[in-house]
């Protein structure tokens, strides 16, 4: 089994490329489980059709202890299996201990046991600040595998750099390892090129460049994944390929952070400053 996580900016689009990726997996027959790490629990509504997940924190909370892997885990599409960590009340306690909390569960109730016949599991990670709670992931090997989504916009790049730091630092003691990036575009200028830059300068690859098509608010609106929406669009090709890449990669490697020029020098190089 593949323990995979996917870190990135607020914002850039980690919950839609996951799920449109794991659409891509499970459409190869790939067994896939996704994990949101959010406590906004929205990683899983499009492969859910919309449906309202009811999170293994809230679950806890109204059910007490005495929960069945079918409290928590829902199919979606092409039998893909759907978990929602979910958070703590608004301004009480910590989030990342909610991620601590599902792992735990999940574990106790046996969802990755060999005889679940997983290839896959996804973690869907709040933030681009490893720390605490949305660390434990890849602090405790839960995660074996990073891809980070970011974009030629300078604080996608910065969250992605920083996650890098991260990701040295638990790589000395644990086996987590960096996998590539994913550039999800935002139409900055040379794009492809400085994120292809970037990715070698920090000792590995960007694994796709899923360009931005509005196909993916199209499908949003339907409550569906690309691939589920239409099939035969464009977009679902550029999922299909990324799902592809990941399914072969091997590419698996410690990153080597970039000091802050460096970034700032590759950002002027690539033309957003002329
Ligand atoms: P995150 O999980 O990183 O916070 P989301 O996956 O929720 O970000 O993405 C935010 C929004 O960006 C989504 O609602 C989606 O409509 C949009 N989006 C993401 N990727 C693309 C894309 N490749 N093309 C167009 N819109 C996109
Ligand atoms: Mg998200």
């Amino acid at each position: 089994m593949r323990k995979i996580a996917i870190y990135g900016k607020g914002g850039i689009g980690k919950s839609t490329t996951t799920q449109n990726t794991v659409a891509g997996l499970a459409e190869m027959g790939k067994k896939v489980m996704v994990v949101g790490c959010d406590p906004k629990a929205d990683s899983t509504r499009l492969l859910l059709g919309g449906l309202a997940q009811r999170s293994v924190l809230d679950t806890l909370r109204e059910e007490g202890e005495d929960v069945e892997l079918a409290d928590i885990r829902s199919g979606g599409f092409c039998n893909s299996l759907c978990v929602e960590s979910g958070g703590p009340e608004p301004g009480v306690g910590c989030a990342g201990r909610g991620i601590i909390t599902s792992i735990n569960m999940l574990e106790q109730l046996g969802a990755y046991d060999d005889t679940e016949g997983l290839d896959y599991v996804f973690y869907d990670v709040l933030g681009d600040v490893v720390c605490g709670g949305f660390a434990m992931p890849i602090r405790d090997g839960k995660a074996e595998e990073i891809y980070i989504v970011c974009s030629g916009e300078m604080m996608a790049m910065y969250a992605a750099n920083n996650i890098c730091k991260g990701i040295l630092k638990f790589a000395q003691t644990g086996k987590v390892r960096l996998g590539g990036l994913i550039c999800n575009s935002r139409k900055v200028d040379n794009e492809r090129e400085m994120i292809e830059q970037f990715a070698k300068m920090l000792g590995t690859q960007m694994i796709h460049f899923v360009p931005r098509d509005n196909d993916v608010q199209r499908a949003e609106i339907n409550r569906k994944t690309v691939i589920e929406w239409n099939k035969e669009c464009k977009q679902a090709d550029e999922y299909r390929t990324l799902a592809r890449s990941i399914d072969v990669n091997q590419n698996l490697i410690i990153p080597k952070p970039l000091a802050i020029p460096q970034l700032e020098n590759l950002l002027m190089e690539y033309g957003l400053f002329n």
